[in-house]
């Protein structure tokens, strides 16, 4: 299918030719034509399958009248400022030809410059919940005339515990509108919520709900904890990987992780909801520019993110939430495109580890690395619960994960390139099915 046939008209069919997109994604062939006859939509959407696209072609279309309005007639909510930023940018690249005026408004930074800009009037406003509230308790937004709400990663704006603030946004808003909901997955409190605020609402699914990207090759490899920080600065060296995304579950443990990294001869930075904008923008574009070779961050923090052909993600620490995993490895294979996700998984993370392959529903093979051998129990041959396998493993980080610094064998990054090639041949050889 063409873009042509999906009933938008040529302005916004020059911009997307100009973007370099050839043909419409799955989710933009089921969503335009749907949003464009004025339905409201349920559309289950996995990160880096073109949904902001399928979502702000239509709006555009829609909020373009020909005269110029500029009255607030859209809201997006997200989950972070970094979509907020990234839906904001789609918006303006797809509404080049258009006369469409947008702000993003968000939290951690100043508030003067979005109150101006609401104040010489927008069409579209993209907003993250607590810093829209901020406003509307402020008397500083109108939005007695919005009638078009898309909700975008819903469910991780639930996960973010945004719910009451959503609640709240919604019953400001007229009854009669629009409303748009994309979702990574399904759960039983995005079903309610769309229950609630989506009227008659079409179903878009592109993929089975949960399911993870098929272009992404995913493997897990069985370590023990206080080697994986070894174990991730050998595969970045041997393998030579230049842009890595490290997901770890914690703020301090983002941040230990990208020093350790760096005394390992590996340019790192952490991005996570401590860091100001200004530090997150950096990291961000410094990383996308190629100029650090790995971004270390929390589940929301990298919530969002957009970066073109992001070849390798790792879970340096296995998440909690098994849906984080698919946002996690959601951030590589992006439109298509091939990527490679691993998983270090070590003793105590077993468990957590088996409900995401319950999940995600295709099998991700285990490997053995010659040298990383694991030999922590196993919490769920041990027939350990999830929690007691945790607190297990803060017990082993305290005990031991912290060595990595001063250990003497925090050389690995050392082996460069020309190391990393001798060795290579030994990651693949060795490298084995346990599981
Ligand atoms: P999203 O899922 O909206 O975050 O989009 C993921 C990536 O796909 C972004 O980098 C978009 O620029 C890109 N993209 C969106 N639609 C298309 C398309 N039809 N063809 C090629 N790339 C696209």
């Amino acid at each position: 299918m063409q873009f042509d046939s999906l009933g938008l008209k040529a302005e916004l069919l020059r911009a997307i030719s100009e973007q370099g997109y050839t043909q419409p994604t799955p989710v933009q062939e089921k969503a335009i034509p749907v949003i464009l006859n004025g339905h409201d939509i349920m559309a289950s959407a996995q990160t880096g399958t073109g949904k902001t696209a399928a979502f702000t072609l239509p709006l555009l279309q829609k909020l373009d009248s020909g005269k110029r309005e500029h009255r607030l007639r859209a809201l997006i909510l997200t989950p972070t400022r970094e979509l907020a930023a990234q839906v904001h940018q789609n918006l303006r690249d797809y509404g080049r030809h258009l006369n469409i005026r947008s702000a993003e408004i968000f939290g951690g930074v100043n508030i003067n410059p979005q109150i101006t800009k609401l104040k010489r009037g927008v069409d579209v406003l993209i907003a993250t919940p607590g810093r829209l509230i901020d406003h509307m308790q402020r008397g500083t937004i109108d939005l007695r005339q919005v009638d078009t709400l898309i909700l975008d990663e819903a469910d991780r704006m639930l996960d973010m515990g945004f719910k009451p603030a959503i609640d709240q946004i919604v019953r400001s808003l007229p009854k009669k509108r629009q409303t748009l909901l994309f979702s990574a997955t399904f759960s039983k409190e995005i079903t309610a919520l769309a229950s609630r605020f989506l009227v008659d609402p079409v179903r878009v699914e592109t993929s089975a709900p949960n399911s993870t990207v098929e272009a992404i090759a995913q493997k897990a490899i069985t370590v023990d904890q206080k080697k994986k920080r070894e174990l991730l600065s050998w595969m970045i060296g041997s393998e030579n990987w230049h842009q890595v995304l490290v997901f770890t579950r914690t703020k301090h443990g983002a941040n230990r992780l990208a020093k350790q990294l760096e005394s390992d001869g590996l340019t790192a930075a952490a991005i996570h909801g401590n860091k100001s904008q200004g530090a997150r923008t950096k990291a961000l574009s410094e990383f996308k520019d190629n100029r650090i070779r790995v971004l270390v961050a929390t589940d929301i923090a990298a919530r969002g993110l957009d970066i073109d052909q992001l070849p390798h993600v790792v879970n340096y620490e296995i998440p909690n939430v098994p849906e984080d995993y698919v946002h996690r490895i959601g951030r590589t294979g992006r439109a298509g495109r091939e990527g490679v996700a691993v998983s270090l998984v070590c003793g105590a993370e077993h468990g957590l580890f088996e409900d995401i392959r319950k999940l995600v529903k295709v099998p991700i093979p285990t490997e053995v690395v010659d040298g990383y051998e694991p030999t922590e129990p196993n919490s769920r041959e041990a027939g350990k619960t999830n929690n007691r396998g945790q607190q297990q493993q803060r017990s082993a980080r305290g005990n031991g994960s912290g060595r990595g610094n001063s250990s003497g064998r925090n050389n690995s990054g050392g082996r460069g390139n020309n190391a990393g090639s001798s060795r290579r041949g030994r990651s693949n050889s060795s490298s084995r099915r346990a599981a």
